[in-house]
């Protein structure tokens, strides 16, 4: 009988998940470098926890399942709800404002296709406990760090939701229409809400949400908006916080950015700004990043805390770097036979203590066959240790080169540190 992995998940050979942990590192290292504290939830959670602000259509996107207690659970979909959960039962009394990263794996029940998949990894961050543009600004410009430092080709989009919402309800819409609403803006129907908008006796918000939505550029985009909006007090608030925000960023020297104020975000938690990245290369699923700014503690029972926040897409990141970090040194140490292979495992030893990763020939090969296989393992540096241990070195061979030299035992880490 043969297995095949079960649809939308992947193994990771070890050349993919060198680099997979490589990205991961210099991704973590730039929130670190922003004083963000890496934190880890479970994996699975009370399904109610995913369902609370989601709503129950997102049921059908989830790995959901009871267990043998009869309690209904779920994968995470994504860390926001679970970060804000561990936020409300541990950390409320924190000293404020709480920088906090993730990495780790999601699942949802999705078709999948190229950059999509059941199982995916996120990494993001989430700022707890400020509401100042300055604050928003940073998660922005986190985010917009780590697509620059990647050297990848992006676009950053920043909108509102706030000023969609309440837009819509300096129309009469309810909140729970405005929800579905946005749900359609976010999935590209701009018809379908315009009937629902029409239905609710909202029809003459259609043509200025249409104008809204479609509108695209620089700062100078808040004062047409700023037109549209007119006579809509709340949203100008709205549209004057983004304009703050967007100051701010200038001063964090994020500026290739687009006002979009067509972003919507699928999860209903978000309430001012939002933002998307995309990287046109990777096609249909080319929103490599989505975040901004929420209200969620007190839906978990906490008092209410201004947070943003925002979650790569850490396989499609991958997917975007064109830049392949460069081979890293492989270090095998071959007995020149059996004799010599006490001393070999007393070398490798000593090399790993000394910050050396090196594995050991275990095959008992001839030198030829243990070479060829090294290459073929992509061995960058063999130490054979044969007869000139006597007075007390080795040969280190470079394996690209072919060249081969006699180096001292104990000068053999530094060596090889520097290779
Ligand atoms: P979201 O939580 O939906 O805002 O997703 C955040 C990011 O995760 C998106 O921008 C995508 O890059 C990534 N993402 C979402 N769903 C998937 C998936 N099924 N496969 C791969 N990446 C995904």
């Amino acid at each position: 009988m043969s297995f095949q992995r079960p649809r939308g998940t992947r193994d990771f050979l070890p050349e993919e998940m060198r680099l997979r942990r490589e990205l991961e590192q210099r991704v973590c290292a730039i929130f670190r470098s922003f004083g963000y504290l890496e934190v880890a939830t479970p994996t699975f959670e009370h399904l109610e926890l995913i369902t609370a602000k989601s709503g129950e259509e997102i049921v059908e996107r989830l790995y959901s399942f009871q267990d043998k207690s009869g309690r209904w659970l779920a994968l995470r979909p994504e860390f926001t709800a679970p970060v804000m959960r561990m936020y409300v039962n541990s950390l409320q009394s924190a000293p404020k404002p709480l920088r906090l990263y993730y990495f780790g794996p999601c699942f949802r029940y999705e078709r999948p296709q190229s950059g999509r998949y059941r199982e995916f990894w996120q990494a993001g961050v989430e700022l707890i406990g400020s509401a100042t543009p300055e604050a928003q600004a940073e998660v922005l410009a986190l985010a917009d760090t780590v697509l620059r430092e990647l050297e990848v080709s992006y676009e950053l989009h920043v909108g509102s939701v706030g000023v969609l919402r309440k837009l819509l309800a300096c129309h009469g819409v309810g909140e729970e229409e405005q929800v579905r609403i946005m749900g359609m803006i976010d999935r590209g129907e701009m018809l379908r809400a315009e009937d629902m908008l029409k239905e609710l006796g909202a029809g003459e918000v259609t043509a200025t949400l249409r104008s809204l939505t479609e509108l695209r550029g620089g700062a100078e985009v808040l004062e047409e908006a700023a037109e549209l909006l007119r006579g809509c007090g709340d949203a100008l608030k709205e549209l004057h916080r983004l304009g703050e925000v967007l100051e701010a960023l200038e001063w964090y020297g994020v500026r290739e950015l687009r006002v979009n104020l067509g972003i919507a975000r699928g999860l209903d938690y978000y309430t001012g700004m939002v933002f998307e990245a995309y990287v046109p290369s990777l096609g249909a699923e080319k929103q490599v990043c989505g975040g901004g700014s929420y209200s969620l503690a007190e839906v978990f029972g906490g008092k209410p805390v201004p947070t943003s926040g925002f979650a790569f897409g850490f396989d499609r990141l991958l997917l975007a770097c064109s830049q392949k970090p460069a081979q890293e040194r492989r270090v095998m140490v071959i007995p020149l036979g059996v004799e010599m292979l006490k001393e070999a495992v007393g070398i490798a030893g000593m090399l790993r203590s000394r910050g050396v990763s090196c594995e050991l020939e275990v095959m008992r090969r001839r030198l030829g066959k243990a070479l060829a296989g090294a290459d073929a393992r992509g061995v960058s540096h063999v130490v054979l240790v044969g007869e000139e241990l006597r007075q007390g070195k080795v040969v280190l061979r470079d394996m690209h080169t072919g060249e081969q030299r006699e180096v001292k035992v104990e000068s053999l880490p530094e060596v090889l540190s520097s290779a």
